[in-house]
């Protein structure tokens, strides 16, 4: 693999880096070599091409915070997964995220990723095929607006557990959907010069707000294009009527009070990709798009509805399945017992990663110890099935020192969720044990 320098303008690679320079890129890019190196690329207007695949995968140089970063392209930067470092997130087509591959600051710095989504265009069928000729196989396409809250919860952080106690209220997870709204502001409406942030509204108050806006931009319509908003909204209960194609969504306030929203005349019944099914009863975000399909409408209708499912409690990042949800909350309050035992210099937590690249045959989850030298990684891979108790290759993502896999049934799902609980919680102190004695081990930062 080796890395070029590229001409975007010519799209030619103009001349191979050295080995010297391609490894204070990989190893050391925050290091003054590596920012100096940077900082001369990018006055150059020059991009990296990394041949580690055909064709090869772009990035292009940040600065950002007073410091220089090299980026995936977001449709050209996809690397080979298998082998090289500067993959960073599976990339199904244009529609994808491009991330910052230095994870030195996570956690600590808000990344800004954007987003590219399309309206409701008459040519989404098109826009699919192309996608799908693109994705990689093994890469489950997920629906655009599932996508654009998966990118809005890693920018703001919110798949990260530092184990700070959680607890339901209503108050407290809109305040989490506005930070997640807040990130929207680095994120284009396709073939637009509008910020999703223009269109994105938060709870039963947004959505009144995103009625009465779309019905002002009504009157100024030009051509095809349609007003969109698109509204989060927690939802605690949810059923659908097929007849009429509409979704009732049933929300608790702090007091135990329901109030009931309905949302009429969907034009697509909604997409739930998690291992749920309607009518349920689970904390989950609802994430509507509103649109006009004819000028002629007086009111805007629901064009596309989204259900994810949360792990609630406070904590608004997606969950697939109930295993999920329950790992998290064991996870997050197993840290905070840690927590009282860790010195000042420590610190511990739970990442679910790369929501993007998401695969539904496991779950993963990363541990981070980190500590005053660097952070130690261990993942932790959940399975439904023993099949897949095999060798895992390093993880050139998550960086990590160890990896566990276990199934659910060996965590003793099967027979009951306290069996769960309490495998969970052995598993993640076990997980804990390790990293920390690492930590002390001679040698132990030398790979
Ligand atoms: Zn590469």
């Amino acid at each position: 693999m080796t890395l070029h320098v590229y001409d975007k303008h010519s799209y030619n690679s103009l001349y191979e880096l050295s080995e010297h320079d391609e490894g204070i890129l990989r190893d050391n890019p925050r290091s003054d070599a590596g920012q100096d190196l940077l900082s001369s690329l990018k006055s150059a207007n020059r991009w990296i091409a990394c041949d580690c695949k055909q064709p090869m995968a772009l990035m292009y140089i940040r600065y950002k915070d007073f410091h220089y970063s090299l980026v995936n392209h977001y449709e050209k930067g996809v690397h080979d997964p298998s082998r090289c470092r500067f993959f960073s997130s599976v990339m199904g087509g244009p529609k994808e995220v491009t991330r910052d591959t230095d994870e030195a600051l996570i956690g600590d710095d808000r990344e800004d990723a954007f987003f590219i989504f399309r309206k409701f265009a008459p040519d989404e069928e098109q826009d699919k095929a192309k996608v799908s000729s693109k994705a990689s196989p093994s890469l489950k396409k997920r629906d655009s607006f599932l996508r654009i809250y998966d990118n809005l919860i890693e920018s703001t952080y919110q798949n990260f557990f530092h184990g700070k106690p959680m607890f339901r209220s209503q108050l407290a997870i809109n305040k989490r959907l506005f930070i997640a709204r807040d990130a929207s502001s680095e994120f284009f409406v396709k073939g637009t010069k509008k910020k999703l942030l223009d269109v994105l509204y938060v709870g039963k108050k947004g959505y009144e707000i995103a009625v009465s806006e779309l019905l002002k931009a009504k009157s100024n319509i030009v051509d095809r294009e349609r007003p969109t908003a698109i509204v989060l909204l927690l939802v605690d209960q949810l059923e659908f009527n097929k007849r009429t194609n509409t979704l009732a969504c049933v929300s608790y306030d702090d007091d135990g009070v329901p109030s009931l929203l309905h949302l009429n005349d969907l034009v697509k019944p909604p997409v739930i990709e998690a291992d749920v099914s309607l009518p349920m009863k689970q904390s989950c975000i609802v994430i509507a798009g509103l649109t006009f399909i004819n000028k002629e409408d007086e009111l805007p209708v629901v064009g596309k509805v989204a259900i994810q499912p949360i792990v609630g409690e406070g904590s608004i990042c997606p969950v697939e399945n109930a295993y999920e949800r329950w790992f998290v909350l064991v996870a997050n309050s197993v840290i905070l017992e840690w927590k009282k035992r860790l010195g000042e210099q420590e610190k511990l937590y739970v990442q679910k990663p790369s929501l993007i690249s998401y695969d539904p045959t496991h779950s993963e989850f990363v541990l981070t110890l980190k500590t005053q030298i660097k952070p130690l990684r261990c993942l932790v891979r959940l399975t439904t099935t023993s099949n897949d108790l095999v060798d895992l290759p390093a993880d050139s993502f998550t960086n990590t020192k160890f990896q566990f896999v276990v199934t659910y049934d060996a965590l003793g799902f099967k027979d009951d969720r306290e069996k769960f609980v309490s495998g969970c919680i052995t598993l993640l102190n076990e997980c804990i044990n390790r990293l920390h004695s690492i930590q002390y081990d001679r040698g132990a930062y030398e790979f």
